[in-house]
């Protein structure tokens, strides 16, 4: 496997955010992680990042113990989380944030790795000097996920990329997903739009307050009766 968590737990203060967590990545492999808003999905992405520390539990990298290690030699160990809500530097350029993105990089130079997102995304090299506050919600997720790659990560995780975008851009973000793990990305990815999620990933997670309560074969979960009730509005 690519990425293991063993018994992970998150807590704050009183709240146990992540409870005991098993969840596995393999390479190459799409897994998504569903649940109700609370449910801990932010705080599991957080914690395998190394954004914030777990309370119990290993997180495995390439085989790779790096549960007290730093987000940036995460990053340098090829894992990269797309957070939620983008978190892109609005004040800089649409260059300048995926210059931020190559900080990590061990070697240094990433113009060869900036030119590559700047051929994936069309629109981000036309816009390349404008300030990313400009960029529309769909481009500045697309500047997220660039600047990630930036990284060459093995592993992208995102938190809820979807969130806030038009269908048109949603479409794209989820034809952009499959070409990345088409280029051997594997992808961890943290959705609302469960049954897109479902349909792109091989595996689900389900989460509910802080536990997994379901899991298995995305075919298996679309066709669990319940889990539709609950997530997929009974569709
Ligand atoms: P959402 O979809 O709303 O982001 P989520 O599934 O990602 O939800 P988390 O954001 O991980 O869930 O939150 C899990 C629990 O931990 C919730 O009860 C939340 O209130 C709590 N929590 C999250 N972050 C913090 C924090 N920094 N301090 C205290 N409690 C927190």
């Amino acid at each position: 496997m690519l990425l293991e968590a063993e018994g992970l737990s998150v807590t704050y203060g009183r709240t146990r955010a992540v409870a005991s967590v098993d969840l596995a990545v393999g390479e190459g492999e799409i897994v998504t992680v569903l649940g109700a808003n609370g449910a801990g999905k932010t705080s599991l992405l957080r914690a395998l990042q190394g954004a914030v520390k777990p309370s119990r539990g290993r997180i495995v990298l390439g085989g790779r113990d790096v549960t007290a290690q730093s987000s940036a030699a995460r990053v340098r160990g090829g894992m990269v989380l797309v957070p939620e809500g983008r978190q892109i530097f609005v004040s800089m350029s649409v260059h300048e944030n995926l210059l931020m993105g190559a900080y990590l990089r061990r070697d240094g130079s990433a113009d060869a790795d900036i030119a590559a997102i700047y051929e994936r995304f069309p629109n981000l090299a036309r816009r390349r000097d404008m300030k990313a506050s400009v960029l529309s919600g769909g481009e500045q997720q697309m500047l997220a996920i660039g600047r990630a790659l930036v990284a060459r990560p093995r592993l992208v995780m995102l938190d809820e990329p979807s969130l806030g975008l038009s269908p048109l851009f949603v479409e794209q973000l989820f034809s952009l997903l499959r070409d990345l793990n088409r280029d051997g990305i594997a992808i961890l990815l943290v959705e609302q739009n469960t049954t897109m999620a479902l349909e792109l990933a091989s595996r689900g997670y389900v989460f509910e307050l802080g536990e997994v309560v379901l899991e298995g074969s995305s075919d298996r979960l679309l066709g669990d009766e319940a889990l539709v009730a609950a997530y997929l509005g009974g569709a």
